[in-house]
This record gives structure tokens, C-alpha cells and sequence, in this order.
């Protein structure tokens, strides 16, 4: 009924504890309204002051988005290769790059970003982006429009590129001599970059940048947890994430809604395969190295996995048939690139009763073989798993897995994530719960910015650790 959508303050439930704007055209993006009846409700609320900072982006971007005076006329500064002018408009260009798991975290990372320093968001819609995801805010788009100047230009700026920040910095080109700003730079983030690249990650290179009006970035890494290493960031981020192991879990439920076709997706396989179960497992595999790690190693470790962890129940080898108690009922969903897995645990159950008596049913959406990002479909399947393992109750994941990263951190769920064998052996233990269910940064700094010497950032604040599944990397706990 009408009042059941409604909670006791009056934000309808579908807006996420006004999480997401009320502005919205309900029929142009469906998952906006719907995910609310799907997803278990977040315990994790968002901050008053994470929504009204939201609000007031998207009234910033509603004033500086595509094709608004403010950004015609910025534009125009930039094509007249003039010193930049100072602007009530600034701008962050996020570049497609990287597998699409890549492509969601960095784009939250990016957002965040965004956020702290005033700047507009502009995404780089490459070969698929508007066919995945819905506009996250009212009114103007997020896309870069086709006809930005630099636009192709993208693919291949790289290090060398003469708008890379960190080869500014390299050729001395910024502060010592009292360079004059450039009205655009390039921020290589990706994972190969080096030690000037990093220094986007000081906060005298952050005073530096904000005087920049375009920034274009690209990335494909979860970079937040630097971020919170940042001085001049601290206090606002601790304003905006009292909790601060919900960053990507509210900024992802507020940002990535799927178009109408990959919410088809979704819901008629919810409803097919999964919605009547008593409990919904899933089950992300994803084998970087098949040589380190063969298909009967992984699957051992997957069973013992599950097994001792009390996941899915044993299989009896020696009995027929066994009659439960009462016939509970769990829907195992599996991701991966091949169909091996599936079948041999399917078969596994089907030829042996459990031993409980529970009815274990496997369900793989696709087996698309190998990775293929360039290409829409193959996306927009790897979107809609993502998605639907984030509406298990129980999740396993793969290490060091960013397509793992979003399942987990929509669904607000702690994984239990399988660590990554080595020497072809299974690992013990085959997995563990993660300690948050935040994101891994992959390739994060490490070096004190004021000391200039190399530190371990990941034991610097007690809410920035080393991963679980990467002994380097850091993330949000
Ligand atoms: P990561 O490489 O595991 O960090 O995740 P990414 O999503 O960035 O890149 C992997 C890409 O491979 C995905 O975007 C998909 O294109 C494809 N892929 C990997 N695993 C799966 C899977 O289980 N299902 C589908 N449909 N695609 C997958």
C-alpha cells in the first residue's frame, strides 16, 4: 500500500534515508526507485550533512553541467590557451578505463574527490558507460559532451603526456620558479604510475591542483583511502562518513543505478532463480593466473571454504536419501567466466543428499569465457551479476577482485573472501571474513609527504589498513 513506502519521518523508503534526490522522472531509471525492494535496507544511514553536501552537488552541477553558461564560458578559456581566469566552476573529467569493476570504484573515487574540492564531475562516457548506468543527478548530465577538445586525446594520455601532472612536477614546471597555472592538468592514477604521480596525494600538491580549473584523471584504482591521509581533507571527510567503512557503500548507492535494459536483467533472473529461496549464497570466482591456480584447486578451495565456515551444507556420501526436519531451501549464485564451477558443484549436490536435508539449488548467469570490455552486452551482463550478487545474504568473493569490491560494498555485506593460493597449493584457511566492506586500494603511496621520506601509510590512522587480500594495499575499516 501507499503508506508502507513511507517511513516514520516521511522520506519515502525508496530514497535511501534521503540518500538520493527526490527530482527524479521515475520511469527513465527504474532501479532508482526499485533497488529499495531488492536490496536489504542499509543499517549504515548516511550522514544529515553527507546529504545536504549531495544536495548541494547536484546544485552545483545543475549551475556549472554541460553546456550551462558557466561552462561554456570556462570552456572557451580553455580553448583560448589564455591563463586560466578564476571560475566558480571547476571541473574533474574521469576517463573510461579498465574492466568495469575498475570502473565503479574509481568513479566513486573520483566523485569523492569531486566533492571535497568543489569540482564538477564530468564522465567520459568511452564505448558503453550510458548504457549501464542512469544520470545520478537532477536535470544536467554527467556525461562530457562529444564535443569537449581534448576528447581524443584520452586514449593516450599516459606519463609522457605534456598536461601529466606529475611529469609538470618532474620537469620542474609548476612551483619552483613561479610557473604560471595551467588552466588544465592530467592526473595519472593508474597503477603503473610513480613517485611524482603520487604526489597528487600531499597536501601541498592538493593547494596546488585547486587553483587548476580542468583536472582530467585517470585511474584505475580505489583510491579513497589515501584520501583520508590527506590533512586538509580530514575534517570534512569525517564530517561527511562518521563511519568511515561506509564510503563506498552510500556513495555507490547513491551514484550507480542501472539503465532500464540491465535492470531487466537483473530483476527477471531475481525472480526466476533466486527470489524464493530461504537464503541466497553467492559465489564470485574469478581466477586471474589458471596456471597458479587450476580448476580442481580453486573448486577444493571453494568447498573447504564453505564447508568450514558453515556456508552450504556437507554432502552424505554414504546415505540414499535424507528426509529434513523442514525443507529449507538455499540458491547458491554463481559468477565467473567459465561454466566448470557450476557444473561441478551442481553435480556434486544433485548425485549426494545433503546432510542436513537442505535443498541446495546453483544457479550462473553467464560464462562469457574471457574478459571483453569493449563490448555492450558482455558489460551489461558483468553490471547485472555484480548487481545480483549484491542481493545475496551470504557472499564469497575472490581475492584481489574489484568486480568482487562492488558486489560487496552495494550489498553492505562482509565477504568472505578466498585467499590467493600460492605454489598451486589450496591456502589455509581457504578464506576469511573480511574486516569492512570497503573497496581494496591496489596501489597506494607510500611516503610522508611532510617528512619526504617513505613511511607505511597503512598503519599511520587506525581506520586506514592493509588489505585482507593485498598485504599492500589499504582500505577504509
Ligand atoms: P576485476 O578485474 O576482477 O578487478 O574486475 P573488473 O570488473 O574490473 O574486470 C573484469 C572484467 O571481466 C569484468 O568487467 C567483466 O567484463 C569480466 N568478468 C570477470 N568476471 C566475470 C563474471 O563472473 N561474469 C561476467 N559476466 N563477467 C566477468
Amino acid at each position: 500500500s501507499e503508506d508502507d513506502s513511507f517511513q516514520s519521518d516521511d522520506v519515502p523508503k525508496e530514497l535511501l534515508d534521503g540518500l538520493l534526490s527526490a527530482e527524479f522522472d521515475k520511469r527513465s531509471c527504474l532501479s532508482r526507485y526499485q533497488s529499495a525492494s531488492y536490496h536489504k535496507p542499509s543499517s549504515q544511514k548516511p550522514s544529515s550533512y553527507l546529504i545536504s553536501r549531495l544536495r548541494s552537488y547536484e546544485a552545483l552541477h545543475k549551475r556549472c553541467g554541460p553546456y550551462t553558461e558557466s561552462y561554456n564560458k570556462t570552456l572557451e578559456n580553455l580553448k583560448s590557451g589564455h591563463p586560466p581566469e578564476s571560475s566558480d566552476c571547476n571541473y574533474l573529467v574521469w576517463i573510461s578505463f579498465s574492466g568495469l569493476g575498475n570502473r565503479i570504484v574509481t568513479l566513486a573515487s573520483a566523485f569523492l574527490y569531486a566533492l571535497l574540492t568543489n569540482r564538477v564531475l564530468l564522465v567520459d562516457p568511452g564505448v558503453d558507460m550510458i548504457d549501464l548506468f542512469c544520470e545520478p543527478f537532477p536535470e544536467v548530465s554527467w556525461f562530457l559532451p562529444s564535443d569537449f577538445p581534448i576528447k581524443k586525446q584520452f586514449d593516450h594520455f599516459d606519463q609522457n603526456s605534456p598536461h601529466c601532472y606529475g611529469r609538470m612536477l618532474k620537469n620542474n614546471s609548476t612551483k619552483s620558479n613561479g610557473l604560471k597555472l595551467p588552466s588544465l592538468a592530467y592526473l595519472h592514477l593508474v597503477h603503473d604510475y610513480d613517485d611524482h604521480d603520487k604526489l597528487f596525494f600531499c597536501n601541498e600538491d592538493q593547494s596546488f591542483l585547486q587553483k587548476v580549473p580542468w583536472l582530467i584523471m585517470k585511474t584505475d584504482n580505489y583510491f579513497i583511502p589515501s584520501l583520508f591521509l590527506i590533512p586538509s581533507f580530514e575534517q570534512e571527510l569525517s564530517n561527511l562518513f562518521p563511519k568511515k567503512d561506509t564510503v563506498f557503500h552510500l556513495l555507490g548507492r547513491y551514484l550507480f543505478h542501472p539503465t532500464n535494459p540491465v535492470w531487466g536483467l537483473i530483476t527477471r533472473y531475481y525472480h526466476a532463480y533466486l527470489a524464493k529461496a530461504d537464503e541466497r549464497i553467492g559465489l564470485q570466482i574469478r581466477v586471474f593466473d589458471t596456471v597458479i591456480s587450476p580448476f580442481q584447486q580453486v573448486l577444493d578451495q571453494i568447498l573447504a571454504c564453505t564447508s568450514k565456515e558453515n556456508l552450504l551444507p556437507e554432502i552424505d556420501r554414504q546415505k540414499a536419501i535424507i528426509h529434513p526436519g523442514t525443507q529449507m531451501s538455499k540458491a547458491v549464485l554463481i559468477t565467473s567466466l567459465s561454466s566448470g564451477y557450476l557444473q561441478k558443484l551442481r553435480d556434486m549436490y544433485w548425485e549426494h543428499p545433503t546432510a542436513t536435508g537442505e535443498v541446495i539449488s546453483f544457479y550462473q548467469p553467464s560464462h562469457e569465457e574471457f574478459q571483453q570490455t569493449e563490448k555492450h552486452t558482455h558489460n551489461r551482463k558483468a553490471w547485472a551479476e555484480m548487481y545480483l550478487l549484491s542481493l545475496t545474504d551470504v557472499l564469497v568473493t575472490s581475492s584481489w577482485s574489484t568486480f568482487g569490491y562492488v558486489a560487496q560494498g552495494l550489498g553492505g555485506l562482509k565477504s568472505w573472501i578466498l585467499d590467493k593460493p600460492e605454489n598451486k597449493t589450496v591456502p589455509n584457511p581457504p578464506c576469511r571474513r573480511v574486516m569492512s566492506m570497503e573497496p581494496c586500494f591496489h596501489a597506494p603511496p607510500f611516503y610522508d609527504c611532510k617528512a619526504k621520506r617513505g613511511i607505511d601509510t597503512g598503519s599511520v590512522v587506525p581506520h586506514v589498513r592493509h588489505c585482507e587480500d593485498m598485504s599492500w594495499g589499504l582500505k577504509l575499516v
